[in-house]
């Protein structure tokens, strides 16, 4: 009963066991496809309620051994981040805010009864990760290195409880330019209230796969309907909450006329907090040029809005894409065009540059966080 529990690993004890097998890296139009591309290797870092982590281990990618029992596959015990490394112009690796995604990771273990870890243990041991795989950062300042951290619980039972035992795992894979053109094409949107992604109490905020899987079916239907993209509606007033796997931004001139950006809040709990989202609020707090507001943006907003031509740019942030604009909404058989392509997209655009110089280290910046 004496025996240490350890509350998180180090990346000091990593054992390393190479592959003898190094696959070929892509050929820059193989980066199309997103996530089917690994990397020769993988961390994995085995957990259980008596001793706490076992030593990390980074190894070839491999499957997992898992009972038909496992916790993960009965209920869905997992959860994960999406964080990229981008090479930069010197040849040095940065990864973005990565601390802001293991916040996130640990507040989502907290809620999904996942084990908890140092953070700054968790960044080191994606760094030697990174270190090991580094020749698969693309050499390009368009692709980058998509890098998804997850953990599953894997204790053997059928009965519905705190899992016991658990794995940390880190994949990686190297991916192409989000607009392949080079230039920003903007997307359509679904927006029907019938369906919704997350309600107050529930699990929106936190980076659950259970999330994610009853989306596919509503992503299918926007895809049927000749949308791109999900625009995830909320409640009797159809707040706007979400866009995709995106956070959601209106750039217009508001109710009051006041130029504003605007973004839904973060307080019901319904939507997650973008690492993209808070950059954003952030840059355009600074720019100080017009007001920048987490409010409730309605249906009824947007429409009032495109009717009265104050409506200026809307788009989605997040790591895949950083901004991704948006131009057509199907809302109830009509189609809302949305003016952003028009109006330059001159803030989206400014975005867009402005964090990629930050990622690609082409100026310095503390968000940027060398691997
Ligand atoms: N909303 C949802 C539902 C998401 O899954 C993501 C991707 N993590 C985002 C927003 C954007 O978050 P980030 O800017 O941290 O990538």
């Amino acid at each position: 009963q004496c025996m240490a529990h350890r509350d998180s690993f180090k990346a000091s004890e990593i054992e390393y066991h190479y592959t003898s097998n190094p696959k070929p890296k892509p050929a820059n139009s193989d980066f199309c496809k997103f996530g089917t591309n690994f990397t020769d290797h993988m961390l994995m870092v085995d957990w259980d309620d008596v001793k706490g982590w076992e030593i990390p281990v980074i190894k070839p990618v491999e499957d997992v051994g898992l009972h038909p029992a496992a916790s993960v596959l009965q209920f869905s015990t997992e959860l994960y981040e999406g964080l990229k490394a981008y090479r930069t112009a010197r040849n040095t690796i940065n990864i973005f805010r990565p601390m802001e995604n293991m916040k996130r990771m640990e507040y989502t273990a907290e809620r999904a009864c996942l084990p908890a870890f140092d953070k700054q243990e968790v960044i080191n041991c994606i760094c030697e990760l990174i270190r090991v795989d580094k020749e698969w950062v693309p050499y390009s300042q368009k692709a980058s290195l998509y890098i998804r951290p997850f953990m599953i619980g894997t204790e053997i039972s059928i009965a519905l409880k705190r899992p016991n035992t658990a794995t940390f795992l880190c994949i990686m894979c190297p991916v192409g330019p989000y607009f392949a053109t080079g230039t920003f094409s903007p997307i359509s949107l679904l927006a029907d209230p019938s369906y919704v992604r997350a309600g107050k109490g529930g699990v929106g905020a936190y980076k659950l796969g259970s999330n994610y899987g009853p989306t596919i079916m509503v992503q299918a239907e926007a895809a049927s309907r000749g949308c791109q993209q999900v625009l995830w509606l909320y409640g009797k007033e159809e707040k706007i909450t979400e866009v995709g796997t995106m956070n959601f931004f209106m750039f217009w001139i508001n109710e009051n006329g006041d130029k504003e950006l605007a973004t839904m809040p973060l307080d019901e709990g319904i939507v997650l907090s973008g690492v993209t989202r808070r950059s954003l609020i952030d840059l355009a707090r600074q720019w100080g040029e017009f007001k920048v507001t987490e409010r409730k943006i309605t249906m009824n907003d947007v429409v009032m809005g495109l009717n009265e031509n104050r409506v200026l740019e809307m788009f989605g942030t997040g790591t895949a894409c950083v901004v991704c604009p948006i131009d057509r909404i199907l809302y109830k058989d009509t189609n809302l065009h949305i003016p952003t392509m028009e109006n330059g997209p001159y803030v989206a655009g400014r975005f867009y540059k402005e964090l990629a110089d930050i990622q690609y280290g082409r100026v310095s910046h503390e968000w940027a966080y060398t691997a």
